[in-house]
Parts: structure tokens; sequence; C-alpha cells
């Protein structure tokens, strides 16, 4: 149990990329940081489906000023530490890990925070399993993998998320079929790993998910994304059928397997168990913080000055529910351009001299403080027309 008497100066609570980031700009500042994960450095990634990768690529071209897209320091590559261009979760995991261990960072045996409050002294009283920290600043980390999104779908547990699936030769095993609810990143990722593995797929997705064509890839389909399923469809054709404008509200489990309905109570039938690839909920979502940040038209509101809530100061949050002026961060590139950001925000109330230790970070882009460059990211050149799969009008099948 931790001793009450002592003040950590930042507990970081989540060691993902996002608290790892923030942790490595505070040391080089020489803050006092801890960090507490209830699962271990990287647990997400360890949770990932043993056969899912990294839709970002990884590549050293750090030398030349091109900072690794899944590097979360300025000076490291997942690619040269790999040798990879896109891991998968137990490999990201071993860099993390490596991380934590090069720079000698401080870290808990596994530690769930269960409560955070900020005491009368100005002080933050942070809850755990394993006793009670005090800290003068928090950093939120805990990413969203550990929460799915089920749709607002009835009968959801009935469904597989796809953030449950250990292994898709399993999941293939269990039959010929399957459905999928979703077609953005993880519902094609699902789709192509069952193609690959000769099964027949349906995609359901509200709207088009896989058509939509814009230039931030938080948006649309990720190249890599796009390259997966142009080789299942040369190599699979008709092995899978999408279906727009599906909107799921409700699954049940009948005689022969499973019913799905959409809003108007028209029936489609699953004799596995649907896969729901619906996404996950904002890490600033939880029970235990949601009031600790304002809200705007359903979205958490942080500082553009360093991500920091606006309710509650010395309360900062790292990683991907993140967003500014309409961008959203949710790729490790985009949300680390803060880490250098919250680092100095909270090296400076602490008095201590960050422009030399972060000049690195902010040469580096891990120091973007100007949000206006985020507001367009239009491509100078109009993207060329690709060829997107076949659909099907979910209302119009036959
Ligand atoms: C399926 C999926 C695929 C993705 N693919 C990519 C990709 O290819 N490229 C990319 O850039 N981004 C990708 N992302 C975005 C992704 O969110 C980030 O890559 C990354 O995982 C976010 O980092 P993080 O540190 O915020 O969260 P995480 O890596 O999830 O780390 C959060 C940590 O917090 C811990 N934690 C949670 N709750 C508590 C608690 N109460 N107490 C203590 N510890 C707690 C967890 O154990 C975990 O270790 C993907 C996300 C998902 C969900």
């Amino acid at each position: 149990m931790a001793d009450l008497r002592e003040v950590t100066e930042v507990l970081i609570v989540g060691a993902g990329p996002a608290g790892i980031g923030c942790a490595v700009a505070l040391e080089a500042c020489g803050v006092e940081v801890q960090l507490v994960d209830a699962k271990g450095v990287g647990a997400s990634f360890e949770g990932w489906p043993r056969q899912m990768r990294l839709l970002t690529p990884s590549f050293h071209s750090n030398a030349f000023g091109g900072v690794d897209l899944n590097a979360v320091t300025p000076d490291t590559s997942p690619a040269d530490f790999l040798h990879t261009q896109h891991a998968d979760g137990r490999e990201y995991g071993r860099y993390l890990r490596a991380l934590v261990m090069h720079h000698g960072l401080k870290l808990d045996a596994p530690t769930r925070v269960t409560g955070l409050a900020l005491g009368e002294d100005g002080l933050w009283v942070v809850e755990t399993d394993r006793g009670t920290h005090r800290a003068r600043f928090v950093i939120w980390a805990v990413g969203e993998f550990g929460r799915p999104d089920l749709g607002g779908i009835e009968g959801a547990a009935l469904c597989r998320h796809n953030s449950g699936v250990g292994d898709w030769d399993e999941v293939a095993g269990e039959g010929e079929r399957f459905v999928v609810i979703g077609g953005y990143e993880s519902g094609i990722d699902a789709a192509v790993h069952l193609m690959e593995r000769g099964r027949e797929v349906q995609v359901l997705s509200r709207g088009e998910p896989w058509g939509v064509d814009d230039p931030d890839p938080s948006r649309s389909l990720s190249p890599h994304t796009r390259d997966r399923l142009k080789r299942a469809l040369l190599e699979a054709p008709g092995q899978v059928r999408f279906y727009k404008n599906a909107n799921i509200t409700r699954v049940s489990k009948g005689e022969s397997g499973y019913e799905l309905f959409d809003d108007e109570g028209t029936r489609f039938a699953s004799v596995t168990r649907p896969i729901l690839c619906t996404g996950f909920v904002s890490a600033l979502e939880q029970p235990m913080v949601r009031e600790l940040w304002e809200w705007k038209d359903g979205q958490p509101v942080v500082s553009e000055g360093a991500d920091e809530s606006t309710l509650m100061p010395g309360l900062f949050y790292s990683g991907p529910s993140l967003q500014h002026r309409g961008m959203l961060f949710c790729f490790i590139y985009k949300f680390r351009s803060r880490f250098g950001v919250i680092a100095r925000e909270i090296a400076e109330r602490l008095g201590r001299e960050w422009e030399g230790p972060l000049a690195r970070w902010r040469e580096r882009g891990f120091m973007m403080d100007d949000l206006s460059c985020c507001a367009d990211c239009q491509c100078a050149v109009e993207a060329e027309a690709s060829e997107h799969p076949e659909v099907m009008e979910y209302a119009e099948r036959a």
C-alpha cells in the first residue's frame, strides 16, 4: 500500500503509449512521475487478437526528421526496435516495456485506480485497489480498449465484440458464415480475417463507412486496410457482402441461431454468433471521471493550452479520445503531438526548466501547440477515384 505521507509530483493512470509518452517527456524535465496500470505495461496491446496488427506503418526515418508514426518518444522507432512494419499487439507491448526499462520509469505492481478526487489541500487523492496515492498532478491515460461500445444494441451481450476475440482461427472454427456489425476499421479487419479462412461474411453497417473518402485517416479506412480488403476480394471474390444503411437495434437468440432486427423490425438471420465491431467508449466517459470534465454537445472539453480539465485544474488527459476543433487525435502519431505540451505545462508550474529538455519534442512534432494546423489537412492534389467493394442497400436485400 502506498504511504499516505508521500506526495508524487505527477501520477499517470495507464501505462500504454499515452501514459508512457507523457512520462518520458516529464522525466526529461526532471519531474517525478509515478505510473500505475491495472494490468501492466502495454496491457491493451497484449489483449489484441493474436493476428491483429497496427494499421499505422512503422519505418525508421527518424534521422531525416520523420519520426516513426508509432513511436512515443522523439528518438525511438518501433520499426528499428522490432524489425517489422505493422507490429502485432505483443510486439508493440515489447517496445513499450523496453521504453519503461530504458528510462527507469517508476511503475507500481498492477494497480487499478478506483477513485479520483481533488482534496481540500489542492492535492489529488487517487484511490486504488492497493492503497491511496496523493499527487500534485494527474494524467488520465487509460485508453479505450477495455471499454467496448455495444452500439446501443438490445441483446448485444449475445454477440461477440471484436475486442473479445483472442484468435480468429478459433472464431472461424465456429461456422461457415458470419455476420459482422460495423464496417469501419475493426469491421473490415474482422471480415478480412474470416475471408482469409475461407468463411462467408456479411458486413452490416450504419451508413457506408468503407466508402468514405476523407483526407483524415481517422474518418476513412487506412491504406493498409484498403490493401488488405482488395487482396482478400481478389483471392476470395463473392465471399463477402456489404450492406449499407443497416441500423441494427436488437439481437435475440432463436432455435436455429441468432436474429438481428433493424429499426423497422425487419429480421436478418445468422447461424453463428454476430460479431460486433461497433467501437469503443471514450476514456473520459468512465463514471469515476465523467463529472471531472466539462461536456459540450456530448463531447468532453479539455483546454487547448494543455489538454487539462477546464473544471479541475491539475487533471490532464492524454490518449485517443482527445479532440480539438472537431479534429480527432485517435492515432498514436496524433495524440503524441501533445506529450510535449502537457509536460511543458506541468514542468512550468513546478518551476522546472523545460525549454532545453523538451527541444527534441518541439523539433520533432511532439509539442504541437498551434492547433490551427489541424483544421485543414486536405491534400493539395485531389484523391484518385478508388474502387469500392460491391455494396447492397440493406433495405433492398433479397
Ligand atoms: C482495436 C484498436 C486498434 C488500434 N489500432 C491503432 C493503430 O494501428 N495505430 C494507432 O496509432 N492507434 C491505434 N489505435 C488507437 C489506440 O487507442 C492507441 O493505439 C493506443 O492503444 C492508445 O493508447 P493509450 O495509452 O491511450 O491506451 P492503452 O494502450 O489502452 O493503455 C491504457 C492503459 O490503462 C490501463 N487502465 C485502464 N483503466 C485503468 C484503471 N482504472 N487503473 C489503472 N490502469 C488502468 C490499461 O490496463 C491499459 O494498459 C487502436 C485502438 C484500438 C482500440
